[in-house]
């Protein structure tokens, strides 16, 4: 396996030093611009068993040194720290692949443990491509998982093997049903559409979703792409999207509809005017919602990153290991956190694209 390095290099270093500063021995994850994080995504491994076109290259990435990857205990310790002393409420586990993550059902089982200063459980949830969810659903709900997010852009087997490079459909599709057996609800599906490859599935996903009670979420495809040939005029946009749902299906703003933090927007699926189910478009680059972000991201080698789009990372691996206690860990946190930018700024000529695929980042 090769131990080429991503890039970290190349990446601007934010804070590498443990804060000291006083101003953040307190406290949640606030920024200079008025937002908390209370929901923080853990990336558990950058590997991954599929190849989507959108995501990684046929032959995979260099894969991090097993040594920079944070280790179960680690990851408890950075979890806990983030709930007990930074606010946060909801963790979701992701990639690269988390089923492939050893240990993944410990992990979950130590974070359902965790409580709020104010003694409330942790939501947990999973972002998975679902290869290898049949077996492992039962287990992980009963390590104590809330619900899943489960990626599938198509219901052709054949395409689903040109995006993803990998002939699986069918474990996705198992895996979906025994997330919805497992209770691991409510089961959600996201789907990224791609022109001239599965652009004309929206209505056809739309119609499955309903019909399995899965909640469908289309994703509009981002430039994290390994390598930076993302192009706008080529994706998808949340217009075309709705159009094309809006040909099949009555739409409704859900009610008093302000998604806060959420990154979908939503609307109630009408049939006969009663409502059948809900959709969501997470329109990160065409109606980005930056002003409400409240995420925080951990990658699975221990680097802090305040937005998907982040050109710098700041550490807590190396502070970890170098003996740094909790308090100085959760300064450093909330130090980086404090420097979040307003927004990724995708429509600006001047956007810089992430030196991390989305894969290593932790999607
Ligand atoms: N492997 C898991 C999966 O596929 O669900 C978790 C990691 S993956 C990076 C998380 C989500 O990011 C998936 O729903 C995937 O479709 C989405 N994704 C990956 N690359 C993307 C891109 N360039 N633009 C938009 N979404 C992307
Ligand atoms: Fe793997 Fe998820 Fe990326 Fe597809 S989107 S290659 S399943 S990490």
């Amino acid at each position: 396996m090769s131990t080429v390095d991503l890039g970290l290099p190349r990446l601007r270093r934010a804070g590498t030093a443990p804060s000291t500063d006083h101003r953040f021995a307190a406290g949640p994850l606030l920024d200079q611009h008025g937002r908390t994080a209370r929901d923080l995504r853990v990336s558990l491994t950058d590997r991954c068993n599929l190849r989507c076109h959108y995501c990684m290259p046929p032959e995979g990435l260099p894969w991090l040194e097993r040594s920079r990857v944070l280790d179960d205990e680690e990851v408890i310790r950075l979890v806990r720290l983030a709930v007990r002393d930074l606010g946060v409420t909801e963790i979701r586990f992701t990639g690269g692949e988390p089923l492939l993550r050893k240990g993944l059902e410990d992990i979950v089982a130590a974070v359902t443990r965790l409580r709020t200063p104010d003694g409330t459980p942790v939501s947990t949830s999973l972002t998975t491509n679902g290869i290898g969810l049949a077996r492992r659903a039962a287990g992980l709900a009963a390590a104590g998982l809330t619900r899943v997010n489960v990626s599938l852009d198509t219901l052709r087997a054949d395409r689903f093997a040109r995006i993803t490079r990998r002939d699986r459909h069918a474990d996705v599709l198992a895996g979906l049903a025994a997330a919805t057996d497992a209770g691991l609800a409510p089961v959600k599906v996201n789907a990224v559409l791609l022109r001239g490859t599965n652009d004309d599935e929206a209505a056809d996903l739309l119609r499955w979703a309903l019909a399995h009670g899965y909640r469908l979420r289309f994703i509009e495809q981002m430039p994290l792409d390994p390598h930076g040939t993302w192009q706008r005029d080529d994706m998808v946009t949340a217009e075309e999207i709705l159009a094309a749902l809006q040909r099949e299906f009555t739409l409704a703003p859900r009610p008093g509809s302000a998604r806060g933090a959420a990154p979908a927007e939503t609307w109630d699926v009408l049939r006969a005017g009663a409502r059948v189910g809900d959709v969501g478009v997470i329109a990160s680059v065409t109606r980005p919602f930056c002003g409400d972000c409240d995420r925080t991201r951990l990658t699975a080698d221990g680097q802090v990153r305040t937005c998907l789009f982040s050109t710098s990372e700041t550490d807590l691996r190396d502070a970890m290991r170098s003996g740094a206690d909790d308090a100085t860990l959760a300064a450093t946190w909330r130090a980086a956190m404090w420097g979040k930018l307003p927004g990724h700024d995708i429509d600006d000529p001047d956007f810089l694209h992430p030196t991390r695929p989305m894969s290593s980042i932790g999607g």
